[in-house]
């Protein structure tokens, strides 16, 4: 998972470039980089592992001038550069190759050479849709060349020296236009605009190319693409709450997942509490709908990582043990719905349902927001196997008793697809195997 951002302007975007990626964090921890073109017309690349702050803290890159940048957060080291008989592209990428290796064989068997690495197997997805891409002369050519050999999906921003291109695959990774004053920005989530002052122009369709420049937003080509599904987890997990996801707030979403469930099973409890922050939204949503008082009967240390962006299960699971830190008073003799957006292995459902039991807490039932995962997504790489989810070997039954619930229920893709808005033929389905 990645988020990426770019931006052209009359004036010099470097702030504006490091402000928009760093509202989008939330996608991604391991990596971070930077790439512009100079005032006189060099392309420069930075790149570090770690947070967009630590590693560009405003004071450091005071130095640095450009009229064009991109910048991501990625689980890989990015941006990648290319020059070809085009000029210099640099690259940054939010997608996967399922079909890596044939990929990857492909272009060494065509005579492709990848400078820095010494075993195949080191070779990212960036770099490898980066020499398809540089391969044409003409840089939408080079996309439609990326459409047809790759399996995956993908959304991208493209450095060049004629301006920013932005293209985006089959729906499942989101990318919006945005403006204020002669600046034109591109970005994962439009949580990167609003405390930047952009205003949301329109979404990049799924198979279109767009490119910035000092002219604006130009329309350079739109493929016609079969199987459109946009990124369900999007709304339900990955987005920031604050972001619109092709024109549906993600706040907004969430609410209505938890209220449909708050329709759908009717609970006699005392409290809903979210898992924060995950489940917040929805947990708000199904307080509100069923009019049972909402409390958080955990709160988040903010000093803890994130839970889900470390590479291991166990060093996740590593991260949530020490994130959450219970409000005792709230659950002494309390009937408590805890809501959260998934559950992938159940250990941390487990550990907070019996350190609710161990503080009193009289019935504690789970609210999911999705339906039961079964496979690792192929679109990304935060779960690494199918048999990280639990609900590919137990039965939603032995999943309530092993993990010491009261009652556990699962949104359903009816709920889904009411409250996102979409029907389920637009709705990637595929890590509940659906
Ligand atoms: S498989 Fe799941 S997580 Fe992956 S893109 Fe589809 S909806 Fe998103």
């Amino acid at each position: 998972m990645s988020g990426i951002f770019g931006v052209v302007s009359k004036d010099d975007c470097i702030q504006d470039a490091l402000s928009g990626v760093f509202y989008l964090q939330n996608r991604s921890e391991d990596y971070c980089g930077l790439a512009w073109k100079t005032p006189d017309g060099k392309l420069k690349n930075s790149t570090h592992k770690g947070l967009v702050r630590e590693n560009f803290p405003r004071e450091k890159v005071n130095g640095i001038n450009g009229g064009s940048a991109i910048a991501c957060v990625s689980g890989s080291r990015e941006p990648v550069s290319e020059l070809s008989r085009r000029g210099g592209m640099i690259l940054c990428v939010d997608g996967n190759l399922f079909n890596y290796s044939e990929i990857k064989n492909n272009l060494l068997e065509g005579g492709a050479s990848f400078s820095g690495y010494h075993n195949p197997g080191e070779i990212s997805d960036a770099v490898l849709i980066s020499k398809i891409i540089a391969k044409e002369f003409i840089f939408e050519k080079g996309i439609k060349n990326l459409i047809g050999q790759m399996k995956g999906d993908f959304a991208l921003v493209a450095l060049t020296p004629e301006g920013i291109y932005a293209a985006r695959g089959w729906g499942r990774k989101p990318l919006i236009l945005g403006k204020k004053d002669g600046s034109y920005a591109v970005s994962s989530e439009s949580v990167s605009f609003i405390n930047t002052g952009f205003e949301i122009v329109r979404d990049v369709k799924p198979g279109e190319v767009v490119l910035l420049n000092s002219g604006g937003i130009n329309f350079v080509a739109q493929f016609d693409l079969q199987n459109i599904k946009y990124g369900t987890f999007e709304w339900i997990y990955t987005a920031h709450p604050s972001s619109l996801i092709d024109g549906k707030s993600v706040e907004l979403v969430r609410n209505k997942i938890g209220a449909l469930m708050a329709e759908k099973y009717k609970i006699d409890a005392d409290l809903v509490s979210p898992i924060p922050n995950s489940g917040r939204c929805h947990a708000t949503g199904f307080a509100n709908a069923s009019g049972i008082p909402y409390f958080e009967v955990f709160k988040k240390f903010d000093y803890s990582g994130r839970s889900f962006t470390p590479n291991t299960l166990e060093a996740q699971n590593g991260v949530a043990d020490e994130k959450l830190i219970p409000v005792k008073e709230l659950i002494k003799g309390k009937r408590i719905i805890i809501v959260d957006d998934s559950i992938v292995k159940g250990n941390q459902t487990r550990k907070q349902t019996q350190r609710l039991k161990a503080l009193g807490a009289k019935e504690v039932h789970a609210i999911i927001a999705c339906p039961p995962l079964v496979c690792a997504c192929k679109y990304g790489k935060s779960i690494k196997n199918d048999e990280d989810c639990i609900a590919k070997r137990m039965s939603l039954e032995e999943i309530r008793t092993t993990r010491g619930l009261d009652g556990l229920h699962f949104a359903d893709v009816e709920i889904l697809e009411k409250a996102i808005g979409l029907p389920r033929e637009k709705l990637c389905l595929d890590c509940w195997g659906l």
